[in-house]
């Protein structure tokens, strides 16, 4: 059943965690249509939140060398080889580079664009994603948390305290995104062991200012604001890119009636969710623990019956 404290199904999460009267939902909404793949919005978050360095090394399957999201990559851009037509033409599918976007001023030195013949074109497409913890509506990684380390702020995201974290790490495996992971390294840096994760930049959130990586991107590819406002731009994005024939612009994590109930932060994507690495179906882990408690309580109550009865027995 659906209802206060539900582990599945459509919730306010702030509300549902017990906050009297929470503000707004906050999250993302990013647009992987319009993102060139700077990198300003990994830069901000390491910068804001003092992040340290990550493993930086080639893949040998992507330019992309930050890898994946992890303890020390709060934000991750996946660059995405796919194979495709030469240079791509509106209209089909996933052609980001072609795809209408806002003129962005960068501040470069300007020049014309390059004229590049068809047949010269490389017969690939780029996907671009800016991923980031989900801020789920139902957060496994909560749920199983022992010590309370990690909990619901008014503003419906999930957050780690470092200093209550055991670093016993059973929210890593809870996680159904494979987002949140306990620090290794570099030596000397804080928190070394302690599960760390996206945190939608709280300390800023309190403050009244916008999440670093959202006020870093030059192309507003993350948005920031009201989940329900967020919801109704997508939902009108989608229509618009529909419009232009980009067929495969879809929305993911927007649906309150998913798996994990929704997320706060979703995203726009012009492939197949697994083509970015994320789970097409994500479940809450945890969505089964009441059945699994409510049928241990009636198995162990089976047994105490059992043993009384044997004793029962043996006296008379
Ligand atoms: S994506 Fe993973 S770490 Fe983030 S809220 Fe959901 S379960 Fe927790
Ligand atoms: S800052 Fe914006 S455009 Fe640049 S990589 Fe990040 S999401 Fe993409």
């Amino acid at each position: 059943m659906i209802g206060r404290n539900s582990l599945f199904g459509p919730v306010d999460p702030a509300a549902d965690a017990g906050y009297a009267d929470p503000p707004a939902r906050k999250g993302f909404f990013t647009d992987t249509s319009v993102c060139i793949g700077c990198k300003a919005c990994e830069v901000a978050c390491k910068e804001w939140n003092d992040v340290p360095e990550n493993l930086f090394e080639m893949l040998g399957t992507s330019y992309d060398n930050s890898h994946s999201l992890n303890a020390n990559q709060w934000r991750h851009v996946a660059f995405i080889e796919r194979p495709g037509p030469a240079g791509g033409t509106a209209g089909q599918p996933g052609q980001q580079a072609d795809l209408p976007r806002p003129a962005v001023d960068l501040g470069m030195p300007e020049m014309g664009a390059p004229v590049v013949p068809d047949e010269a074109k490389p017969d690939f497409r780029w996907l671009m994603e800016s991923d980031v913890c989900k801020h789920c509506t139902h957060a496994a990684c909560l749920d199983v948390c022992p010590t309370g380390s990690l909990f619901r702020t008014e503003f419906g995201t999930v957050v780690v305290q470092d200093d209550i974290c055991n670093g016993c790490g059973y929210c890593v495996a809870a996680c159904p995104f494979g987002v949140i992971d306990r620090r290794r390294g570099p030596d000397g840096a804080e928190n070394i062991g302690i599960a760390q994760k996206c945190t939608l930049c709280y300390d800023r959130l309190t403050d009244g200012q916008r999440p670093a990586c959202a006020n870093a991107c030059p192309t507003e590819s993350i948005q920031y604001g009201d989940v329900d406002e967020l919801r109704r731009r997508a939902d009108e994005r989608v229509a618009a890119l529909h419009e232009q024939g980009i067929m495969d612009a879809r929305l993911y994590g927007n649906d309150p009636n998913d798996g994990v109930g929704g997320t706060g932060a979703f995203f726009l994507l012009l492939d197949e969710p697994e083509v970015y690495g994320l789970p097409p179906d994500p479940v809450v882990t945890t969505k089964d623990l009441p059945r699994m408690f409510n049928r241990a309580g009636v198995a162990a109550l089976a047994m105490l019956a059992g043993a009384a009865v044997s004793f029962l027995g043996r006296r008379a």
